[in-house]
């Protein structure tokens, strides 16, 4: 359009989103990601939930927008080291389990706790079982904790990482196996450069030259300024000019009360960035609740594909075409398919757009007249004119004949 010389306004929008949090975190990853470019005009998230719900989500979306506090960066001079056109993650060296080829990690933030307990972990994924003294993990289980100062006294989950304050690791952990130290730019030269450790960057600030020494670096980036996104993406430029591949964690610390206007607020920011390839893992700090901000944290990943830890369900807003009810339907498939990890399951209303907009679902349940249902194994139509009462059950059968279908764990 620039180079035509067109500049007709925009609009945005993302279609079958779903319902609840995934459809609100899909559309701020989808329309957010354009919006933090200063592109779009006009936009209408679309949820599977009635009409009057998506108005006031949509205006959340855009009021983020309104803000200053913006951080001006200078003219960005020479080749973009990266192409904004195509997805590829960015190249970072693999320290334990970040970066490199694994998924981004989830890190949990438990610094504004004055004590903890092992039933803080139960937020983040975890459940302590005193009966049989052992932790069981949910698939939605951080990978890391960050404690700042505070000390624990029992043992936490094998696999979780522990990360403190410089001091606090000195004094009570610098032994122990799994206990990491966060640094400031000033406790780098207290630290062997073999060490495995976290350093906290702001984005605005400039990048120490020294970090090629220390090889066993995770950076952990943040920014209080509200353009987090030209700031953290000239952050990532700037590393690679340095020829840095340490490992980023991307850090958003939001004190929104509105607990939807802070999960579409982060999942803008988090999510322009990791559909860029930017980011080895993501740590959120907040005054929400530890089980909203750890399923937001996977559920950012989730919509970024960058990590699939759940099923997936893409149905449409529903509209005059729709021939069943589509929020009832959606709830019962849901309640008997939400533990299929990585599966994607498109649940549409009608015959006339539904099978084009199911976009990459590996199962398909569409309405084609009233009471009746075609199930579809990706793009080709399976089962035709299933009866409706029958075709949750048919559904689940197509599932089990492909080999997707797991039982619930039950532990
Ligand atoms: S019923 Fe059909 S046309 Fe209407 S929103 Fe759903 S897929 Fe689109």
């Amino acid at each position: 359009m620039l180079k035509n010389g067109r500049s007709y306004p925009l609009h945005l929008g993302v279609t079958e989103a779903g319902d609840g949090e995934d459809g609100r975190i899909k559309s701020a990853v989808g329309i957010g990601a354009l919006l933090e470019d200063g592109l779009g005009d006009t936009i209408r998230v679309s949820l599977t939930e009635e009409p009057e719900f998506e108005i006031p989500v949509a205006r959340k979306l855009a009021e983020k927008f309104n803000g200053n506090n913006r951080f001006e960066l200078p003219q960005l001079e020479g080749e973009l080291p990266y192409n904004p056109f195509a997805y590829e993650r960015r190249h970072s060296t693999e320290i334990h389990n970040i970066g490199g080829k694994h998924v981004p990690v989830v890190v949990a933030d438990f610094s504004q706790k004055t004590q903890i307990s092992p039933a803080n972990f139960f937020g983040f994924g975890y459940n302590y079982s005193v009966q049989l003294d052992k932790w069981n993990l949910q698939d939605l289980a951080a990978d890391y904790v960050y404690i700042g100062s505070n000390t624990i006294d029992f043992e936490v989950p094998g696999t979780l990482g522990v990360i403190c304050d410089f001091e606090n690791w000195k004094t009570n952990y610098a032994t122990k196996s799994g206990f990491y130290p966060i640094l400031s730019i000033s406790d780098l030269d207290k630290i062997d450069v073999s060490q495995i450790a976290f350093l906290n960057l702001k984005a605005e600030e400039a990048i120490p030259s020294n970090l090629s020494d220390f090889k066993n670096l995770t950076i952990v980036v943040e920014t209080d300024y509200a353009n987090k996104t030209q700031l953290f993406r000239n952050f990532f430029i700037q590393l690679a000019r340095l020829n840095y591949a340490h490992p980023v964690i991307l850090r958003f610390n939001s004190q929104e009360s509105d607990s939807e206007t802070f999960q579409l607020n982060v999942s803008s920011d988090a999510g322009s960035l990791l559909i860029d390839g930017f980011g080895d893992g993501v740590w959120i700090a907040g005054n929400q609740a530890p089980t909203f901000i750890n399923s937001t944290a996977f559920g950012i990943l989730q919509a970024t594909r960058t990590r699939i830890s759940k099923t997936e369900y893409i149905s449409c807003p529903s509209c005059g075409r729709t021939l069943f009810d589509l929020q009832e339907t959606t709830a019962k498939i849901r309640e008997r398919t939400s533990h299929l990890k990585g599966i994607k399951i498109g649940i549409m209303g009608c015959i006339v757009n539904g099978p084009g907009e199911m976009a990459d679902a590996d199962y398909g349940y569409v309405g084609t007249g009233p009471g009746k249902i075609h199930l579809y194994k990706e793009k080709t139509v399976v089962r035709k004119n299933v009866a409706e009462s029958e075709a949750v059950d048919a559904l689940i059968d197509l599932i089990k004949e492909h080999g997707d279908w797991v039982e619930v764990k039950t532990t």
